[in-house]
């Protein structure tokens, strides 16, 4: 099997035996449920521009394991070249999908195994990072889309794992066999969960020595015993069952579609185990994924404000809007704010830095403050999105009211912007904004690669305050 398309991903999905559960029913065949199948599209984008001769060297790589050329998305970063490259291609999905197209997760967790596992073995005389290799080779050879498990639920975040009242709140060995460990537990909001192949299960946060069974990283098959899903609702989702106007990107969606993973007593067989037990390396784990993740929104999330960027000027110009000075200033102020974004992405990566397991890794600082900006920047870019729309995005009628007999023509007539302008594709603008400005796809920029605290903990850790005193005291004269 070498690189796959996109028809042969969505097929390879029907193979896969998932046990899915979307408001109170089990989805018997996710691929086409509509609450799932624009999710597949959009991950299938990952597979499309590996075959697409205007996106190819972007989209694959030759494997430092086989010298095989395989998806970008299952490469381990061999150069600070790869790393610009991973950015550039996912802004150009971002730009084709309006979303999040899931697979950078499972991409980051490989590179951060990779490299992680090696120094595990470095310092205990494990064979972590053998056994990943050729887990890594299989994932390549088949062109696998991996999701990765790393949040925890957490319970009451005051606690740490072993003194929680419910130790299933964070994912956990039960069980020690001779052929490998049982788990149990879940991980919370994977994205992409119910359409990959495998899963890659990381620790959530660096661990204290007493709470060994959490330390834990593995990969299973997506459907492997004891593991199902609880698919989460998004903002305006009945609408994907009720016509594709009004869902404003219907092939796509918003976000990830993203899944609680339940693993009840999931056996894991050795082979498959990458670390456990080493509690001084869970940091070390959380924090190379969290960084390779956090660095991507200034890519994907940029490709998606590319998209809004072109949406706010089209509606400002079926409104008639578009010469007028502040208008024109607001998406200014949006195309300044994406570009701010995207050049911290790729100063993570040009400033990129080899690890010892050869493999290479972001610039964290970078990385985090990209990310951060995220949390600010896309609801800032939405507000002015907002504000170039105009009030209809919040009170347009539906599509069935836009084909009505008697209604139609009056929507015609009065959602009517500049009279060359067909109003329904003033309407689709709209949707196409209010979809991509709303409820659920802002929390993710919040939220997604960790919440607005977990960077600012580590710019601080980072900016090494004592040289910056330093220079401070060395101009002001003081002397220690
Ligand atoms: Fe990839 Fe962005 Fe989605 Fe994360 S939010 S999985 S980086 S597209
Ligand atoms: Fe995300």
């Amino acid at each position: 099997m070498g690189i796959k398309t996109a028809e042969e991903y969505v097929e390879s999905l029907r193979k896969l035996n998932l046990e899915v559960y979307f408001m109170g029913e089990r989805i018997e065949n996710p691929v086409d449920h509509p609450a799932i199948r624009p999710h597949i599209n959009s991950a299938a984008v990952t597979y499309q521009f590996a075959h697409d001769p205007e996106y190819e060297d972007l989209a694959t790589a030759v494997s430092h394991l086989t010298g095989k050329k395989i998806n970008r998305f299952t490469h381990i970063h061999q150069s600070t070249d790869d790393l610009v490259k991973k950015i550039k291609l996912l802004r150009a999905i971002g730009q084709q999908t309006g979303t999040c197209f899931q697979r950078c997760v499972g991409y980051d967790a490989m590179n951060a195994i990779y490299a992680t596992s090696f120094e595990i073995d470095q310092k205990y005389g494990t064979e972590y990072h053998e056994r990943f290799k050729k887990y890594l080779t299989y994932v390549q050879d088949n062109d696998l889309m991996c999701t990765g498990g790393m949040t925890d639920p957490k319970g009451d975040r005051s606690l740490p794992p072993g003194k929680q009242a419910d130790p299933d709140l964070y994912l956990h060995v039960v069980k020690e066999l001779e052929d490998g460990i049982v788990v149990r537990g879940a991980k919370a909001h994977q994205t992409g969960a119910v359409n990959s192949h495998e899963i890659l299960v990381m620790p959530t946060t660096a661990l204290r020595a007493e709470d060994k069974e959490y330390a834990v990283c593995f990969a299973v098959p997506a459907d492997a015993e004891g593991i199902f899903y609880i698919f989460g609702r998004q903002t305006n989702d009945e609408r994907k069952l009720t016509g594709e106007i009004d869902q404003g990107n219907a092939k796509y969606a918003i976000v990830g579609g993203e899944a609680l993973v339940v693993f009840e007593d999931v056996f894991v067989p050795w082979e498959r185990v990458f670390m456990y037990g080493e509690t001084d390396f869970s940091g070390m784990l959380v924090e190379r994924f969290a960084s390779y993740h956090r660095q991507n929104y200034g890519a994907c999330k940029v490709g998606v404000t590319d998209v809004l960027i072109g949406a706010a000027a089209l509606i400002a110009e079926y409104n008639g809007t578009e010469k007028a000075s502040h208008i024109r200033d607001k998406i200014i102020e949006m195309i300044h704010l994406t570009e701010t974004m995207h050049t911290g992405s790729l100063a993570s990566a040009y400033e990129g830095v080899q690890l010892p397991a050869g493999s290479y890794y972001v610039n964290t600082m970078y990385a985090n403050t990209v990310k951060h900006n995220i949390t600010r920047f896309i609801y800032e870019i939405c507000r002015l999105a907002h504000d170039v729309a105009g009030g209809l995005l919040a009170t347009l009628p539906s599509e069935q009211d836009l084909k009505h007999p008697k209604l139609g023509p009056y929507i015609e007539k009065y959602f009517k912007g500049v009279a060359s302008v067909p109003t329904e594709h003033r309407i689709r603008i709209c949707r196409l904004l209010e979809n991509m400005t709303g409820g659920t796809a802002l929390v993710e920029s919040m939220h997604g690669a960790g919440s607005p605290q977990a960077q600012r903990v580590m710019m601080y850790r980072e900016a090494n305050l004592e040289q910056k005193k330093k220079l401070a005291k060395k101009l002001a004269g003081i002397e220690d």
